[in-house]
């Protein structure tokens, strides 16, 4: 197998991107250390210094380890592809399954479980020593290890079956060319079946859901739904605290199995009117249909995606180029799958500005609706209970952050 120009681009973008993910980091360490003696304007009166030192040294732990994850990452791509770890596994079952589609599927499954194994250490350390350390964790031995399995099992039950009719596909001689846009459909029609059925069925294999009861709030929920509009299968609330203390709220699911589902650690401590205000957010991201647009978002992505895999599938030098020395139809996903990551990675921060809009959006309906000082206040209990830093390095924040920091959030809700 020869290494060609390919191989050189390849490098270089993964060069950069790993300068620039530690650039990113040091930065936010940085900005921590800055603003570590004090706690930032406007939050001396609701936030302790000693929760906001907690906060810093929290941040600067998960950047720690982070550093590692970058390092390690890149050491496991380049095993995989130009280490020729691979182009083994395509060897070792290419001699023992005959029928391309089936070779290809075995062929899937074997990388995806090598993966989970190789994440495991991570993963450990995270929750138990990590998460452990600031009293954040809550997940048993026994949690964690039923988690890694159903995670697998979930694996082999979807992507198993997913994997299979992609490669169908993908050899079947009648749409030769043409076989990536058949495979398009596939894939959309198998992500909006899996929102359709993952707040009913897939996330109740790890969680329990429960309706939310408590009268006096139910009232003011009723009343904030219908000035609202909002129509679900209706409001839960998920037993988070079974793996860590952090809180949250999101909002599944699609069509009308649609629900709000609130962690048991996030109500713990928020009065009733918090909790309608974060409900009213959360009810401003339906408003607004942002979750439809990810989807639309996703499937115009997917179709760009597919269409240049259609390209690149007939291309040796993309093979050689990665490290992979027999083309294939199921090399090809694969390294596809793993290199993509790899050149739009320079794209995410646009991902993330569009999210931090439609916080904003969420926010600023949720203060149209109901009280914004009661959003502020749960706000300011939710990032405390998370311990996410007040202070954020500008830049950082704009490549990762998914939501804004508290201090932006609250500028604009005053
Ligand atoms: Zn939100």
């Amino acid at each position: 197998m020869e290494f060609n120009f390919f191989t050189f681009i390849f490098l270089f973008a993964i060069l950069t991107s790993v300068l620039a993910l530690l650039y990113l980091n040091f930065r936010q360490d940085k900005a921590i250390d800055n603003s570590f003696d004090e706690v930032p304007d406007g939050f001396s009166e609701t936030i302790k210094l000693e929760d906001h030192q907690k906060a810093g040294k929290y941040t600067k732990a998960k950047l720690l380890l982070n550093h590692f994850e970058i390092i390690f990452s890149t050491i496991v791509l380049l095993v995989w592809t130009l280490g020729g770890a691979m182009n083994w596994i395509d060897g070792y079952w290419s001699q023992r399954v005959i029928d391309p589609v089936l070779m290809g599927t075995f062929f899937i499954l074997s990388i995806m479980l090598i993966a989970s194994f190789i994440d495991l250490p991570f993963s450990i350390y995270r929750n138990f020593v990590l998460e452990q350390k600031f009293g954040f964790n809550r997940m048993t031995v026994k949690t964690f290890i039923g988690d890694f399995f159903i995670d697998i099992a979930q694996g082999i039950i979807f992507m198993v079956p997913l994997s299979y009719v992609i490669l169908y596909l993908m050899n079947l001689e009648a749409i030769k060319d043409f076989w990536w846009i058949y495979v398009w459909i596939v894939f959309s029609l198998f992500i909006l079946t899996m929102s359709w059925i993952y707040p009913t069925f897939i996330a109740t294999w790890k969680n329990k859901f429960t309706p939310l009861e408590n009268s006096a709030l139910k009232n003011r929920i009723t009343s904030l739904l219908d000035r609202t509009g909002f129509k679900s299968d209706g409001i839960f609330v998920m037993d988070g605290s079974k793996r860590s203390s952090h809180g949250n709220a999101y909002f599944t699911g699609i069509g009308k199995n649609k629900r709000i589902v609130f962690f048991d650690t996030l109500l713990k401590g928020m009065e009733d009117k918090e909790i309608e205000a974060i409900l009213a957010h959360e009810l401003g991201h339906f408003h607004y249909k942002h979750s439809r647009q990810r989807m639309i978002n996703l499937f115009v992505s997917s179709f760009l995606s597919l269409a240049l895999l259609g390209y690149l599938i007939n291309q040796v030098w993309f093979y050689n180029g990665l490290g992979i020395s027999q083309p294939s139809s199921h090399t090809a996903l694969i390294l596809f799958s793993l290199a993509l990551p790899v050149f739009s990675f320079f794209i995410t921060p646009i991902g993330n500005l569009v999210s931090r809009k439609h916080e904003f959006q969420a926010d600023a309906f949720a203060a149209s609706h109901t009280d914004a000082k009661d959003l502020i206040s749960s706000l300011i209990k939710l990032y405390k209970e998370n311990s996410s830093s007040l202070s954020p390095d500008k830049y950082y924040s704009a490549f990762h952050d998914s939501h804004p920091s508290a201090v932006l959030r609250i500028e604009k809700l005053l």
